[in-house]
């Protein structure tokens, strides 16, 4: 048996149009998520790493281990748990007043995290995290990486990698990133900062 397995969407493949298409959803978590499962699959097999988790892996692996390993990581956060069919949510809580107090407003750091997702150059992944403080933090991630290599706590990311947007903005990656405001989880990332 698999030790890892292709995560399931929790919505229908057409559910984020039309942000994300149901054809993007085919190629990147049907293709490019399944891709990088079997890769791991393929690179544990017969090492210590077969009874890791996930994250575990992430922190101690290195190579094409570390990076298959990152990516089902981050894929399953992405589509898992910070994306969903809702309309325009806004933070609640804890998360939307420390937001308020560090960046001015929501809006503020809608355009911040925007414009480093936008500013990441080649591939990789824009991130809002909390430090062990509870204070909030954007960080952009090359190619795989995660927050938690760094002692942080994910609570959003948008992928910026080119399979993410091409086939609906084309290389218009700031417009993309805009869009996904309003198929954003915003109760799941504000249950992620309460806790
Ligand atoms: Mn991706």
């Amino acid at each position: 048996m698999e030790k890892f397995d292709l995560m399931t969407l929790p919505y229908a493949s057409e559910a984020l149009e039309p942000i994300i298409s149901r054809e993007t959803i085919g190629f990147h978590h049907g293709k490019h998520l399944q891709a990088y499962v079997n890769n791991l699959n393929a690179a544990i097999a017969g090492t210590p790493f077969e009874s890791k988790t996930l994250e575990e892996i992430v922190l101690t692996a290195e190579g094409g281990m570390l990076n298959n390993a990152g990516q089902i990581l981050n894929h399953n956060l992405y589509f898992g748990q910070f994306m969903a069919p809702k309309e325009d949510n806004k933070p609640t809580g804890a998360l939307a007043e420390t937001i308020n107090a560090q960046f001015g407003s929501f809006e503020q750091f809608q355009e911040d995290f925007v414009k480093k997702g936008v500013g990441l150059f080649g591939s990789g992944w824009v991130w809002l995290s909390a430090a062990e403080d509870g204070r909030l933090v954007i960080t952009q991630e090359p190619n795989a990486a995660n927050p938690i290599q760094k002692g942080l706590i994910p609570l959003l990311t948008f992928d910026v990698w080119e399979h993410a947007y091409y086939l609906d903005y084309q290389n218009r990656r700031p417009d993309h990133l805009k869009a996904l405001w309003s198929i954003i989880n915003w109760e799941e990332v504000a249950s992620r900062y309460e806790k």
